[in-house]
């Protein structure tokens, strides 16, 4: 009877010691792949590197309780990702995307975005295309209120959110990017802010990662590879380290 009220104890300790709940959301999934690359989707790419953060976090951080939007090839809708975040009380929410352009041969490098009013075309198009998802979710014209993912009207709505949350995502967003350079030697195209809608509904810190360019022949090679996305896990949980201390 000791014994168990031993384990009970202990087992009441460890979970109040998660103080700090982590979501982790690997972008797309299921029906929806995302971008498409010569040889790959953006979905593997983004689920392979999800889990492979939440490991080394699971493995180093037992303070940290750590929640998947989707560990498995399924498809989520927006909204219900950031529901689970907001449904866990979460602390950090970190979205992980792959970008691509319109172009035969992209671009290289990772960007990190924060929740923000578009400042630039660019940023809109990123915007538009991670947002375009919700036409494949039902009702979707009531549930995100007559929000046309691909009106560049629709995004005036996000008004300047400068509320709490945005100086930490922003710091979160830096170390991302500084990690991706130091760790993982990739290009740092920046940090930015985007109406992405996975992130307005959250209503705590968040960043949505963008891993590098598929419709780039060489990144696409790299985004596939086993030392790749563990390299650019290792830069993410790096960075998230930093930021929680
Ligand atoms: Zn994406």
């Amino acid at each position: 009877m000791k014994r168990l009220a031993f384990i009970a104890l202990t087992l009441i300790l460890s979970l109040s010691a998660q103080a700090y709940t982590l979501v982790i959301d690997a972008g797309h999934g299921g029906k929806d792949p995302g971008a498409i690359g010569r040889k790959s989707k953006e979905k593997n790419i983004n689920l392979a590197v999800a889990l492979a953060f939440g490991k080394l976090v699971e493995q180093n951080c037992p303070d940290v309780k750590v929640v998947y939007t989707r560990k498995t090839d399924v498809f989520v809708e927006l909204d219900e990702r950031a529901n689970i975040a907001n449904r866990n009380k979460a602390d950090l929410f970190v979205s992980i995307h792959v970008n691509s352009t319109a172009a035969k041969n992209g671009p290289q490098g990772t960007e990190t975005y924060t929740l923000g009013m578009h400042r630039a075309a660019d940023n809109l198009e990123v915007a538009k295309r991670e947002n375009s998802v919700i036409t494949l979710e039902n009702n979707y014209e009531q549930k995100y209120e007559g929000f046309d993912p691909k009106s560049s009207e629709s995004y005036i709505i996000f008004e300047l959110m400068q509320d709490k949350n945005m100086e930490q995502s922003v710091n979160f967003a830096k170390l991302v990017q500084q990690q991706f350079k130091s760790t993982a030697g990739r290009v740092n195209k920046g940090v930015y802010q985007a109406g992405f809608l996975v992130l307005r509904a959250t209503s705590m810190p968040s960043a949505l990662i963008e891993l590098g360019y598929i419709n780039n022949a060489n990144e696409e090679t790299y985004l596939c590879s086993a030392a790749g996305q563990s390299a650019l896990a290792k830069s993410i949980y790096n960075a998230f380290k930093a930021y929680k201390k």
